[in-house]
C-alpha cells in the first residue's frame, strides 16, 4: 500500500479560493477564524492522517477486532492513534464551546473527515457516530444529561454508538422492538441491536449507546419509537465511570471489509434491564435520532470521497511504475501512457474532485445555515442541506465503488491481489452504499421527501443557482463548451423534476422507479456545477497570475474531463428516470 498524502492544493483551493472561507467567517462574526487557521488545521490534520492513521489500515484489514470475555478489544496500535486523536482536539473540532468543543466552521469538518477516512476508515469510524450523537444529544438532550454526558463525549473521552437495527427493523424502524419502561428516574430497556458499528471495544472508559426502542405505551410504528441514551458505565457520583450497566456485545460480524471496525451484535437488558435515559420527548425519538443520521449521512458520503482519492493515489502511483509497452528501440515504458489507463486515472480523478467540490460545498451550506440569523436566509439554506444530504451520501458513496473498482482495474492482475492493498479500498467503500440508510433509502428521500415533499421547491431554486453558473460559464471564450454543457445538463434535470411533480405524485411505484437515477442525475449535475465553478475560478486566476499555475492548469484538465466524460450520464440517467415503472414491475415476483 502506498503512502497517503492528502491533496491539500485541492482541498485549499476548494475551501479558501472557491468557496470563500474568510468571507463566510467575517459574515459569521468568527473573528479570530480565517483562511490562515484553516491551512494550518488541515496540515495537522493530514500530518496525523498520513504518519499515524495510514500506517494502521492495512493491519486492520488483517486483525479485525475479537470478542473476548471482557468484552471487544480492537485492532492492536488502534487505542493509540484514537488517544492522539482526541488528545490533540480532533474529536471536539466541530462541537460547541459550551461543552468544551472548537466550535470550528463544519467545512474544516468535512476536510479532516475526508483526511481521516482515506487514512484508515475502519477507525475513524469510530469517532463520526461520536460526533453524530453529540450533534442528537445537544438538540434534544435535558441540561442534566447534557452536563454529564457532553463534556467527556466531546473530548473524546467517551464514545458513542448508534443503535437503530435489528433483526427485523432494517430500513423500515416502524419495526423497532426493543422496549424501555419507567423506572424511577430512567427507564429500564431490553432488546437486541444488530450490526453496531464500535459498540465496543477498550479504546475509551466509557461507551455512550444511543439506543431507539418503545415505551410500553407506544403507538405502532414510526410514531412510537423515542431515543435513549445507554451508558456502557454509568456515571458515578462524581460523573466518572461506575456500575457495569446491563448491555454486552454477544458477537461480533464476519465481513467483506471494514475489518478493523468492529460490527457488534449488543443485547440489552438480559440480566433485568439495561438503564437508559430518554432523550428528548417521547415518541419522538426517530426525529432526534435523524439529527444525528443526517450528521452522519454526510459524513458517509465523505468515506466515499476519503477511500476513493486513497484508491486514485494508489493506482496512480501504480500507473507510474508498472512497465507495460515496449517501444521500438526496446525499452519499455509504463502502462500511465496508454490512454485506456489515463481513461480510469483521469475518471478516478476527475470523480473524486468533484465529490471533494460537493462535499465542501455541502459543508459551508451547513455552516451558513448554522451562523444565519435571518430567518429567510436559514430556511433556504436548510431547504439546501435537505437537498443535498442525500446526493452526498448516495452519489459520493456510489462514484467510491466505480473509483475503487478502476482502483483494481489499474493494477491489472495486482490489484485482486491483496498485497498492494487496492482491493482493500474496494471492499472497504462497499459499506457505504448500504448503511445509514442504503441509497435506495436516499433516493427515495431526495425524490419523496425533499422534491415531491415541496412541489419540487427547493430544487427549482438549486437548478436556478447552476443556471446561473452556466451562464458565466458561456460568457468566458475558453469555457463556453463547459457553459453549454452545464446548460444541457441542466435541461435535463428540469425534464426529470418536470416528470418526477407529474408522475410521482400520483403514482408511487413511479418515483420509487424513478428515484435511483434521479439521484444519479443530480449527483452528476452537482458534481459539475462545482467543477465548472472550480474552472472559472481556475480561469480567473491564471488570468490574473495568483495561485499555482500549474495545479490551476490542472484544475482546467480535470474539470474539461468531467464535463467531457462523466457529465453526459445525466442524458441516461434522465432517460432511465422517464422510463418509468412499467417494465421495472412487470414480472411477477415468482418469476425471479
Ligand atoms: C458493517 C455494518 C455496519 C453497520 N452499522 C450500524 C450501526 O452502527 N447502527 C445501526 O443501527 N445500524 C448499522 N448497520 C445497519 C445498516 O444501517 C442496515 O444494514 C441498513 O440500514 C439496511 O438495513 P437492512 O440490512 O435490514 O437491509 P433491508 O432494509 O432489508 O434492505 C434490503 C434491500 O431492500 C431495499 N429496501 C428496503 N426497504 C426499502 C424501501 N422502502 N424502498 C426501497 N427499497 C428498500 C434496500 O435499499 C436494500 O437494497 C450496519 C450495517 C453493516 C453491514
Amino acid at each position: 500500500m502506498t503512502d497517503y498524502r492528502f491533496p491539500y492544493k485541492d482541498a485549499s483551493f476548494l475551501i479558501n479560493d472557491l468557496l470563500d472561507f474568510d468571507g463566510m467567517c467575517e459574515e459569521a462574526g468568527l473573528e479570530e477564524v480565517n483562511g490562515e487557521l484553516a491551512s494550518a488545521i488541515l496540515e495537522e490534520a493530514a500530518r496525523l492522517g498520513s504518519e499515524v492513521f495510514a500506517p494502521l489500515n492495512e493491519v486492520g484489514d488483517k486483525k479485525g477486532a475479537a470478542l473476548e470475555e471482557d468484552g471487544v478489544h480492537e485492532t492492536p496500535g488502534f487505542a493509540d492513534a484514537y488517544r492522539q486523536y482526541a488528545d490533540n482536539g480532533w474529536a471536539a473540532l466541530n462541537a460547541s464551546e459550551a461543552y468544551g468543543g472548537q466550535a470550528m466552521p463544519r467545512v474544516l469538518g468535512a476536510a479532516t473527515t475526508e483526511i481521516w477516512y482515506s487514512a484508515c476508515a475502519a477507525l475513524s469510524l469510530c469517532p463520526l457516530l461520536t460526533t453524530g450523537a453529540v450533534e442528537a444529544l445537544e438538540a434534544h438532550g435535558s441540561e442534566e444529561l447534557k452536563d454529564a454526558y457532553l463534556p467527556d463525549m466531546v473530548s473524546g473521552n467517551w464514545t458513542a454508538s448508534m443503535c437503530l437495527t435489528e433483526p427485523q427493523a432494517g430500513s423500515d424502524l416502524a419495526a423497532v422492538a426493543c422496549k424501555a419502561v419507567p423506572e424511577g428516574d430512567h427507564y429500564l430497556l431490553s432488546g437486541q441491536k444488530i450490526y453496531i458499528t464500535w459498540g465496543d471495544h477498550q479504546m475509551t472508559e466509557n461507551i455512550i449507546h444511543m439506543v431507539l426502542a418503545r415505551l410500553p405505551d407506544a403507538p405502532a410504528g414510526v410514531k412510537g419509537i423515542s431515543l435513549f441514551l445507554v451508558p456502557k458505565f454509568l456515571p458515578d457520583e462524581n460523573g466518572r465511570p461506575g456500575k457495569r450497566n446491563d448491555v454486552y456485545c454477544v458477537s461480533l460480524e464476519h465481513k467483506l471489509g471494514i475489518h478493523g471496525s468492529p460490527t457488534c451484535t449488543l443485547n440489552f437488558g438480559d440480566n433485568g434491564g439495561a438503564v437508559a435515559y430518554l432523550v428528548g420527548k417521547p415518541n419522538q425519538g426517530l426525529m432526534a435520532m435523524f439529527t444525528m443520521m443526517n450528521e452522519a449521512r454526510q459524513g458517509v458520503g465523505i468515506q466515499g470521497l476519503g477511500v476513493a482519492e486513497r484508491s486514485y493515489q494508489q493506482a496512480a502511483a501504480f500507473a507510474r511504475e508498472r512497465l507495460q509497452g515496449t517501444r521500438s528501440d526496446g525499452s519499455r515504458y509504463p502502462i500511465i501512457e496508454f490512454p485506456d489507463v489515463r481513461r480510469m486515472l483521469m475518471i478516478m480523478r476527475s470523480a473524486t474532485e468533484a465529490m471533494r467540490g460537493l462535499a465542501y460545498m455541502a459543508g459551508v451550506e451547513s455552516d451558513r445555515a448554522h451562523y444565519a440569523t435571518d430567518p429567510e436566509r436559514l430556511q433556504k439554506h436548510v431547504a439546501r442541506i435537505g437537498l443535498y444530504t442525500p446526493i452526498v451520501k448516495g452519489w459520493l458513496t456510489e462514484l467510491a465503488q466505480e473509483v475503487t473498482y478502476l482502483g483494481i482495474q489499474v493494477h491489472g492482475g495486482m490489484g485482486y491481489i491483496e498485497e498492494t492493498g487496492s482491493a482493500q479500498f474496494y471492499r472497504d467503500a462497499r459499506i457505504m452504499t448500504i448503511y445509514e440508510g442504503t441509497n435506495g433509502i436516499q433516493a427515495l428521500d431526495l425524490a419523496g421527501r425533499k422534491t415531491l415533499g415541496d412541489n419540487g421547491a427547493a430544487l427549482q431554486v438549486l437548478l436556478d443557482d447552476i443556471r446561473a453558473s452556466a451562464k458565466a460559464l458561456s460568457s468566458v471564450d475558453s469555457l463556453a463548451a463547459m457553459g453549454s454543457a452545464l446548460g444541457n445538463a441542466l435541461d435535463e434535470a428540469r425534464d426529470a423534476r418536470a416528470w418526477l411533480l407529474e408522475h410521482g405524485s400520483r403514482d408511487r411505484s413511479a418515483a420509487g422507479a424513478a428515484s435511483f437515477n434521479f439521484m444519479m442525475l443530480m449527483g452528476y449535475l452537482c458534481g459539475g456545477w462545482v467543477m465548472a465553478q472550480a474552472a472559472l475560478k481556475a480561469q480567473q486566476m491564471l488570468d490574473t497570475g495568483a495561485g499555482d499555475v500549474s495545479f490551476l492548469k490542472a484544475k482546467l484538465i480535470t474539470a474539461r474531463f468531467y464535463f467531457e466524460h462523466l457529465l453526459p450520464r445525466t442524458g441516461a440517467c434522465l432517460a432511465a428516470t422517464m422510463a418509468g415503472s412499467e417494465s421495472m414491475m412487470a414480472l411477477d415476483a415468482e418469476q425471479f
